[in-house]
């Protein structure tokens, strides 16, 4: 085997290896970017119930809002379902497993009762720290 070939040859399984850690990344980007996901749509899920809970308990309707977190929960889900597609079943899997945002936030102490410091930039009326839109105006926070 001449120099040459052999050094073609190197080339080739370099660049194998390369593109195998380039996939493996991509992978893990995809995986990060579901954890995120999840994470989004966790949080859109329990401004969504705390919204009704308050508007029932209020005897309100805001069914605009209510819409908008329909609206974005939903676009999270097509997100999720896009990346998952992306990944094999068990790497899908994987993340799932390691997801564990909910949890980790119900073992948070929680906060004492207290007046929002969050304002929406919109009309300026208090939101609460994680709402997603604004409860007065419906804007986007
Ligand atoms: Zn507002």
């Amino acid at each position: 085997m001449d120099f040459n070939k052999i050094k073609a040859m190197g080339l080739e399984y370099a660049e194998k290896g390369k593109n195998a850690a380039m996939d493996l990344a991509e992978k893990g980007k995809t995986q990060a970017l579901l954890v995120n996901e999840q994470g989004k749509l966790l949080k859109a899920q329990r401004q969504l119930g705390a919204l009704v809970y308050s508007l029932a308990k209020g005897k309100e309707e805001n069914q605009p809002l209510v819409d908008k977190y329909i609206e974005m929960i939903d676009t999270i889900e097509q997100e999720i379902t896009r990346l998952k597609a992306t990944l094999t079943p068990a790497e899908a899997t994987e993340v799932d497993y390691e997801a564990p945002m909910e949890e980790a936030e119900e073992t948070a102490p929680e906060q004492p009762a207290q007046p929002a410091r969050k304002t929406c930039p919109q009309c300026g009326a208090p939101v609460s720290d994680d709402a997603l839109f604004c409860n007065k105006c419906g804007a986007q926070l």
